[in-house]
């Protein structure tokens, strides 16, 4: 048995065509900004890419661009700045910001009715409450994936290896509550035996940011497998799991690149559209 290759990039361009009809019936635009501090050159090249998406819905962006020395005063200034902006529907603040400069404040100074990356305290309280709200782009893209591909959530054993509030913690919610109905565990750092709770799901998504990770010894035959590893090596990008060895015991399994990376960036674009059309009572 091979495992089904999920195509992250065919699901993305089938999400983006999605948008840019919903875009077409606006009156104007939306609009998204983004916020590059600092020269990270990775920084600056996933801002174009995010650029670059949603020229190519129609959705129009407006960029600020502050250096690695500006104050966290100066920062959060160009956020609560594009907050009062009414030509601004969604807004990016990429991550990480340099060392020194407080991120959750940054964020916080983002509007909740414009947070395009879900991540704005009120947002992810309204994720545990299982409340509408913009939710963060990765987990979405992740569940949007599984759907597109009528992969069974509700009753199936689901273990997500990783915590973060980006990725972990969120994804774990969405899987788990009213609708979704999957039974989740977290796997982190300090999980004792990774293998033996990973083998119990029939869905695992691995987002340690950790290369090779996950093996065909954490994978139980015919489980589906979601890679958001994204780390950058000598050999380019690779995620968490490896690959080749588990591709074979999987019934599906997640590339990168080419998997949940595009996924994420097109859920940004639902996000902006979302919140134009929220903001203009639509
Ligand atoms: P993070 O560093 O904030 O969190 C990593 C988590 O993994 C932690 O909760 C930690 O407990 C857990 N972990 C670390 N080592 C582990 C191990 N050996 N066993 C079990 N758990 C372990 O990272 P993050 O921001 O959540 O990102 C995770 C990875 O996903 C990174 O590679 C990141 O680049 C990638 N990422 C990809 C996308 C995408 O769109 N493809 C989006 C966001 C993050």
């Amino acid at each position: 048995m091979s495992a089904l290759v999920l195509d992250g990039r065919a699901v993305a361009a089938a999400v983006k065509g999605e948008v840019a009809a919903a875009v077409s019936v606006l009156e104007r635009p939306p609009g998204l900004a983004t916020v590059l501090v600092g020269d990270d050159p990775a920084s600056a090249a996933y801002v174009r890419g995010k650029r670059r998406d949603a020229a190519e819905v129609g959705i129009a962006s407006i960029h600020r661009e502050l250096g690695a020395d500006a104050s966290q005063a100066q920062v959060e200034a160009v956020v609560a700045g594009l907050s009062g902006d009414d030509s601004v529907d969604g807004i990016l603040v990429q991550l990480p910001l340099p060392g020194g400069l407080d991120a959750e404040a940054v964020v916080e100074r983002i509007d909740p009715a414009k947070d395009a990356d879900g991540l704005h305290p009120l947002n992810l309280g309204r994720l545990v409450l299982g409340r509408p709200g913009l939710r963060p782009c990765t987990p979405t893209g992740i569940v949007r994936m599984l759907d597109h591909h009528n992969i069974a959530v509700s009753g199936k054993r689901a273990v997500v290896v990783g915590r973060s509030f980006l990725v972990g913690r969120p994804l774990a919610l969405m899987l788990s509550e009213k609708g979704a109905d999957a039974t989740v565990s977290i796997g982190h750092s300090r999980t004792k035996d990774l293998a033996a709770l990973t083998r119990e799901a029939d869905i695992v998504v691995s987002a340690a940011g950790r290369p090779g990770l996950i093996t065909a010894d954490h994978v139980r035959p015919g489980a589906t497998v979601v890679d958001v590893g994204a780390n950058r090596g000598p050999h380019g990008l690779v995620g968490d799991v490896a690959f080749d060895s588990v591709k074979p015991v999987a019934g599906a399994i997640t590339p990168v690149p080419g998997g949940v990376g595009p996924m994420t960036r097109a859920m940004l674009l639902v996000n902006t559209l979302r919140a134009a059309q929220a903001r203009r009572g639509r």
